[in-house]
């Protein structure tokens, strides 16, 4: 068996669909299990109508509400691409009607709920799995839409942020090799005990393909995307980012984690405890042979990316106390957990700790109890810039590298870190500074510029 993962950007137009619907067709005799995301920009679309239908009441002046322009837009996109695939406009309409109703309840009663909001996020991949296997069943393959707790993909209550419950995977296993058809199951998305649906957050249904993945026991997890695999920066970004052959679990874990938004953070985790190699490949060019993740004995040379987090917050916490004040980390970081907020980065000197938050909800109430003990500074619109590779464990003086090539393009280094993995080199700038910092870094370490004066360029790892 083998779990192939299709994300929004596979998923774009009724072509890609048809697309991908080859590329699984190819596949056939490795018992495919296909995990999809909503069609590319799809959840977006869907989060912000129950924003829009939050806001005011009609201005005298408007005909419609907001929110009902963004559905208008929703239903657009998924008629024009069941109309070019000439499949009929019912697959969507038998979830457009509900949908409907759900939005119409919150313009009414001006209240969204985090339940609501993965509610109303879940039909992007509802709908995207069912419009995957009508293309599946029309060149001959017994595909079936199945929902992911239909599969046994039972989750916990925290909306955004659902954890599969232990008992889920033995039953993922049972209901998937009992199935007589090859299933097209929702990523991102499951249900609770409580019979709520669940998101496991943007960007979740890498997560939800590697949860299946572990469950199943697959031959290999496949993540299809844009890309031809995992590079060393962002291509966005940096034009000349080159796609890597391989990588370690560790390195795939620590770039993602810090901002490369091909995988989800979380991904990696069930793979390695199962030890499922991971393959990343490009859905527009799939005779590439893409990026695989593995766990043993990888022995990957040289750094192998730069990464770049924006938006980012930075605290920084002074108190002349803290030298003397044994349990003062765990204080501070008690009054982040309560608060629910997670920490990305932390550097700390005799009286001062530097941490970078991933969002700032709920922040102002955590400042308020540290300012009881510590004087508190907030700075907004950081980003955070990481290098990642084995090499860093065995070559000294990167860390003096990057300061000189930020030094000499005028960037200011506000925190640095080297994390416990000591396979990541991981500092702050400005969110201004954070795309020029990772083209620099990437120009000296990855392209062959200068590398007689600065790093020794290492081709083996493409
Ligand atoms: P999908 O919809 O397939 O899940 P995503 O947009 O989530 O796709 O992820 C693919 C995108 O990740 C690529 O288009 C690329 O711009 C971006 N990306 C960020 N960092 C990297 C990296 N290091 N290597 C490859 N792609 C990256
Ligand atoms: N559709 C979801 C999102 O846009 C999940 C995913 O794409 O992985 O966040
Ligand atoms: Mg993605």
């Amino acid at each position: 068996m083998i779990v192939m993962k299709f994300g929004g950007t596979s998923l774009g137009t009724a072509e890609r669909f048809t697309h991908t619907a080859a590329i699984v067709k190819q596949e056939l005799e490795r018992k495919p299990v296909v995990v999809v995301s909503a069609v590319g920009g799809m959840t977006d679309l869907l989060l912000l109508a129950g924003e829009e239908a939050l806001q005011k009441d009609l201005a005298p002046t408007q005909e419609e509400p907001q929110y009902t322009r963004t559905l208008k837009k929703i239903y657009q996109v998924h008629e024009k691409i069941l109309t070019d695939l000439h499949l009929p406009i019912e697959l969507f309409l038998i979830f457009y009607e509900e949908l409907s109703e759900i939005y119409r309840g919150i313009y009414l009663l001006k209240e969204l709920t985090a339940r609501t909001k993965d509610l109303t996020a879940s039909f992007g991949e509802r709908i995207s799995a069912r419009i995957l296997a009508a293309c599946l069943c029309r060149i001959g393959i017994n595909a079936r839409a199945i929902d992911s707790w239909d599969c046994g993909f039972i989750t916990s209550n925290e909306f955004g942020a659902a954890r599969l419950l232990s008992d889920s995977p033995e039953k993922i296993k049972k209901i998937v090799s009992s199935l007589d058809f090859l299933p097209v199951t929702t990523g991102f998305i499951g249900k609770s005990r409580e019979g709520n649906i669940t998101t496991l957050g943007r960007g979740g249904s890498d997560l939800s393909a590697s949860l299946i993945g572990a469950a199943v026991q697959a031959e290999v997890i496949e993540i299809w995307t844009d890309v031809s695999g995992i590079m060393t920066s962002d291509p966005r970004l940096v034009p000349n980012a080159k796609t890597l052959a391989s990588m370690s679990f560790q390195e795939a874990a620590e770039l993602s984690f810090f901002g490369a938004k091909i995988l989800h953070p979380k991904t990696i985790e069930p793979a390695v405890k199962s030890k499922i190699p991971v393959l990343v490949k490009n859905s527009f060019k799939p005779e590439d042979p893409g990026t695989l993740i593995l766990s043993e004995n990888m022995k990957t040379q040289g750094l192998i990316a730069v990464t770049l987090k924006k938006e980012v917050v930075c605290v920084n916490l002074y108190s002349t106390g803290m030298l003397e004040a044994p349990g003062f980390l765990s204080r501070v970081f008690e009054i982040f957990k309560k608060h629910g907020i997670s920490i990305d980065v932390v550097a700390t000197s005799e009286v001062n700790i530097s941490l970078t938050l991933d969002h700032p909800d709920g922040l102002e109430k955590a400042e308020a109890e540290l300012s009881e003990f510590a004087e508190v500074h907030v700075e907004k619109d950081r980003a955070i810039i990481c290098l990642v590779g084995e090499d860093l464990k065995r070559t000294p003086g990167i860390a003096g590298k990057v300061f000189k090539i930020l030094g000499d393009a005028n960037i200011n280094i506000e925190m640095i870190s080297q994390g416990a993995s000591q396979i990541n080199l991981t500092f702050v700038v400005k969110s201004s500074d954070g795309e020029k910092a990772v083209r620099a870094l990437h120009r000296k370490f990855f392209e062959k510029v200068d590398f007689s004066e600065d790093y020794e360029f290492k081709e083996s790892v493409f």
